[in-house]
């Protein structure tokens, strides 16, 4: 039965109400192989909970959290059947209400427990919704299935747990009805509630697509498919039919927010083709991802990630001295901070971190800069946006490179890394000119 199980993955704007949680029901029922659905908070809610929980006044939660309570009523007064539902869901505002009105700041395990309830509430609505259309249909909470280990705002999951406790939990659910359940949520062995970082719910209808040994994994979202680049930035990005998983696993990576970073990896494990696709317009066509694909160009896309730090280590002490990479890396390590981007000279190294924009943690860097200033001088430079060119073969061919680099010339770079991937071309630019330099790039190269 296994085979034929179709994961369809629901995001934000694509259950932002109820109509668009109408449009999703049609997919749903069109196909008979989606069985397990995962669905993102409706629009807008994450951000809500995420600002609530940096609130310490009481009364300014809940000026936020009336905003969950309007979007989440305006679906629950839609339905015909309001009195199960609706009991349903009173409890679970009444269970955030009351974590709001806990004086003080909220730990990160309560932050993390504040997050879950944009999920858990739409995923009660959208099973509701399926059951109006006729569906048999039951909503499951997917704490009981996707185990993480305990670090509140990116729980890392547990893979062989997930799939022996889906083997359990999940599975015999999935041979009688429809499963709604919930992306980017999950529960560490405590039971204490954790999520897998922002736009997670595509990671998480991966994972559950390899634990039930799905043929396909549909990612439904508000556009109809991978386009060359976002098409927010240019009126000539182009959807692509088709890419393969490491092409689109790279511009997943550098910033094309319309797949979670982590997304392919579990498809890629188990080789279960990814399609990704407009709920609005699911007869526009869309992406499919996959290992093997006709073609693959030497420009495929360009991503683009804001809010990169830029920080520059020189300590002319080094010259000639062996070591200086490995103690700035080992202070970096030490301090949990991950590096994208690296450029070297004799006496300085430059790298990039990631400032995820949106999340409710993030690691100060503070620590680590002041261990980096016993030895050397530190400059920390903040604005910038890394800009990947996704392609094949972009370190070797000279055609390629060439063409590249003249698409290049006119852009104010900081820093460029390229040689190092076949796959990508990565350069710094400021965040002001960032849009405009994706555009004239996009112009250049497609
Ligand atoms: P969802 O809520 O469905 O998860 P997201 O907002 O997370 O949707 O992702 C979809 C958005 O990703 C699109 O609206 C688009 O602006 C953006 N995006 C960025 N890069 C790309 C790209 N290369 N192709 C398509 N969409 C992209
Ligand atoms: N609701 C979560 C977020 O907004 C996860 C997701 O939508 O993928 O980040
Ligand atoms: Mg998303």
């Amino acid at each position: 039965m296994s085979e034929q199980i179709i994961v369809a993955k629901f995001g934000g704007t694509s259950v932002a109400d109820f109509p668009a949680m109408s449009r999703c029901a049609d997919i749903v029922l069109a196909d008979p192989r989606i069985r397990l659905i995962v669905v993102s908070a409706s629009s807008g809610v994450t951000n809500l909970l995420v600002d609530i929980t940096k609130q310490t006044e009481v009364s300014a939660r809940f000026d936020l959290y009336a905003g969950i309570e309007r979007i989440t009523n305006a679906v629950l007064h839609a339905l015909k059947e309001q009195a199960q539902v609706g009991a349903n869901i009173k409890q679970l505002l009444i269970e955030l209400t009351t974590l709001l009105q806990q004086p003080g700041a909220f730990s990160d395990a309560q932050k993390d427990l504040i997050q879950s309830f944009g999920e858990r509430l739409s995923s009660v609505l959208f099973a509701q919704v399926l059951a109006e259309r006729g569906a048999m249909v039951s909503q499951f909470d997917v704490r009981r299935v996707m185990r993480t280990d305990s670090q509140f705002g990116k729980g890392e999951p547990q893979i062989e747990q997930i799939a022996a406790n889906t083997s359990q939990y999940l599975l015999p659910l999935l041979k009688q009805q429809l499963i709604v359940t919930q992306g980017f949520i999950g529960a560490d062995p405590l039971g204490q509630t954790t999520t897998l970082g922002r736009g997670g719910s595509d990671y998480s209808a991966a994972i559950l697509g390899e634990a039930v040994g799905a043929a396909v994994v549909q990612i439904w979202t508000d556009v109809v498919g991978i386009f060359t680049t976002d098409p927010r930035l240019t009126a000539e990005a182009r959807c692509i039919p088709e890419i393969s998983f490491d092409e689109a696993a790279e511009m997943a990576t550098f910033g094309a927010k319309v797949l979670h970073p982590a997304t392919l990896i579990p498809a890629m494990r188990r080789n279960i083709p990814v399609f990704v696709g407009s709920s609005r317009e699911p007869q526009a066509g869309g992406t499919w991802i996959s290992k093997e694909v006709d073609a693959r160009p030497s420009y495929r896309a360009i991503a683009l990630r804001k809010n990169q730090t830029l920080i520059t280590v020189k300590s002319p002490a080094m010259l000639h001295a062996a070591g200086f990479l490995a103690k700035v890396f080992e202070i970096l390590s030490q301090h949990k901070i991950s590096v994208d981007l690296v450029t070297t000279s004799e006496i300085s190294v430059a790298l990039t971190l990631d400032d995820a924009p949106g999340s409710a943690f993030g690691t100060s860097i503070e620590p680590a800069l002041a261990a980096l200033k016993q030895f050397s001088e530190v400059t920390v430079e903040e604005g910038l946006s890394l800009i990947a060119v996704i392609g094949n073969h972009l370190h070797s061919t000279r055609g390629v490179t060439g063409s590249l680099f003249q698409a290049l010339e006119r852009i104010n770079m900081r820093l460029i890394c390229h040689g190092a991937s076949r796959h990508n071309l990565c350069f710094l630019v400021q965040d002001t000119e960032a849009a405009g330099v994706v555009k004239e790039l996009h112009t250049a190269l497609f």
